[in-house]
């Protein structure tokens, strides 16, 4: 027994995989004693919390209030501002940790706060405003999340159809439709993307808002679902709020760049790591469970068949394979960014992230891969026992699942990846603004002269009308 130094209570001893086999090397000494401190947090209070959750459904407020007792909501804040001024390789290793030995619930809503922290801080230079919510997170456990997906639009999370911002006396009014939104309801703080104040049908001309917990109208009653259940990614809306000038994030039209720069980059980093420590959380129960398990009859534990073995030597290779590579992203990131150095975004045109969000893209699909071959790999070598809920594998399992599904999916991503990897970056047409003339030709290849007339007549009125002078509007009444 160890004595746990919270609460002066005991708790086991850890039965998991050994540190023999986490990358300890890539850590400073001070995010190693953080990641101790995590790990001794994680068995009191987070992973008890997390069994509810998944049961209940429960929002894992409690959990955040304690991960704000180790700073952890101002984790990447700067040291200046009352944060841990900690950079992006320790948020990997943040999220991973809370995944594998506290709450996968939790670990996303945690990847999903510090998006929206990072969004607040990439603009924070100049914005007063930010700047206050920035530097009392810890203290009032205030949450922040992001809210992009549209219901028009699926998993096409960068094109937001159903939501709009004007111009006012006051400053912008919000008009927000978002299908997903992870801690809707229970968020104090939101990031939400909309189509800039004087869009004119550029879908790319995208403006961010910081918008709070009041503000929102959230359905966290309709949230159920097969795993990541305390997560509440429920529909969000924000319906006409006026807002202050300052809480415009960035200048107006800078969302693709927040896009890159930060939200793509920070949520495939934290959300690998999220899948990566749901794997290693896995391997850990099915560790503790075939070293204990015997077979009378032949006199030997589960572990010692060489098939298990081989299950778990193939599991920890590639779950590794996955972590190193969603470590040393972040070692890129912080590499070009002077270790997390808020302050070089003082010059707006600075995006220096940005260049690589292409292998972001090849993290999050080969950790959100992994975690459920490892999952379910590590469910058969447990057999019957892993079936059951009092293990806790079959939770892992389910929570695991959510990371194929989440947007960017791993059918986008790959085809990102395939796609520009032969055509090059230009095709990938997020914003459905250019034409493939080669499909366009093959189509019109297979039309009869008499529907090709058709087509043509069609097109020729639909643009006579597109270019008539726009006539003024009725009076009403008039028929
Ligand atoms: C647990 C969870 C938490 C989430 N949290 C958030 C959040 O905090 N904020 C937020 O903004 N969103 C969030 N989302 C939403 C997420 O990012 C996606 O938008 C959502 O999962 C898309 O679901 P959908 O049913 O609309 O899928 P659809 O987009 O309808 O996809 C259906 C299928 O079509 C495929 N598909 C779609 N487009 C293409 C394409 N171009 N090429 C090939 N295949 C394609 C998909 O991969 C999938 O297989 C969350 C989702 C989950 C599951």
């Amino acid at each position: 027994m160890s004595t746990d130094s919270l609460n002066g209570t005991a708790t086991l001893p850890f039965e998991g995989l050994s540190a023999d086999y986490d990358p300890q090397w890539l850590l400073s000494p001070a995010q190693q004693q953080l990641q101790a401190q995590l790990i001794e947090l994680c068995a009191q209070v987070l992973r008890p919390n997390a069994i509810a959750s998944d049961r209940n459904l429960i929002y894992p407020r409690a959990n955040f209030e304690a991960l704000a007792s180790l700073g952890l909501l101002g984790l990447i804040v700067p040291s200046e501002w009352g944060g841990l001024g900690e950079n992006h390789v320790c948020a990997a290793m943040v999220v991973e940790t809370i995944a594998r030995h506290g709450c996968p619930s939790t670990a996303m809503c945690y990847t999903m706060h510090l998006g929206a922290v990072a969004a607040a801080l990439f603009r924070a230079h100049d914005n007063p405003e930010l700047q206050t919510l920035l530097k009392r997170l810890d203290a009032d456990v205030a949450i922040g999340t992001l809210s992009y997906s549209d219901p028009e639009t699926g998993s096409h999370f960068w094109y937001p159809v159903s939501s709009q911002a004007k111009q006012t006396d006051q400053g912008w009014q919000v008009f927000k439709r978002a299908s997903w939104t992870t801690s809707a309801g229970f968020a104090d703080w939101y990031i939400v993307q909309t189509t800039s104040p004087h869009f004119d049908g550029d879908y790319s001309d995208l403006s961010c808002f910081l918008i709070y917990g009041d503000e929102v109208k959230a359905e966290p009653h309709k949230w159920d679902a097969l795993g990541l259940r305390g997560n509440q990614s429920g529909t969000l809306q924000v319906d006409g709020v006026t807002i202050p000038t300052c809480r415009m994030v960035g200048p107006e039209g800078d969302g693709t760049a927040s896009n890159d720069e930060i939200v793509d980059p920070f949520f495939l980093l934290c959300s690998s790591s999220c899948w990566n420590g749901i794997a290693l959380g896995a391997i850990d129960i099915a560790k503790k469970h075939v070293t204990r398990k015997k077979h009378v009859d032949v006199g030997m534990r589960v572990a010692d068949y060489p098939t298990i073995q081989d299950y778990f030597g193939e599991a920890i290779i590639d779950t590794n394979a996955c972590r190193m590579y969603s470590f040393s992203m972040g070692q890129l990131m912080d590499q070009v960014t002077d270790n997390c150095d808020w302050s070089l975004h003082g010059d707006i045109a600075a995006l220096p992230r940005s260049a690589h969000l292409h292998w972001y893209w090849q993290i999050k699909f080969a950790a959100a891969k992994n975690v459920a071959q490892v999952c379910d790999k590590m469910l058969h070598a447990c057999g019957g026992s892993g079936f059951k809920k009092d293990m806790e594998i079959e939770r892992y399992l389910r929570d695991g699942k959510a990371g194929w599904v989440m947007g960017p999916t791993n059918e986008i991503l790959r085809q990102f990846v395939g796609k520009s990897a032969l055509l090059g970056f230009e095709v990938l047409d997020y914003w459905n603004q250019s034409v493939n003339e080669r499909v366009l030709h093959n189509e019109l290849k297979k039309l009869d002269p008499a529907d090709k007339r058709q087509l043509a007549e069609r097109l020729l009125a639909e643009l006579e009308a597109a270019e008539a002078p726009v006539s003024r509007p009725l009076a009403v009444g008039a028929a």
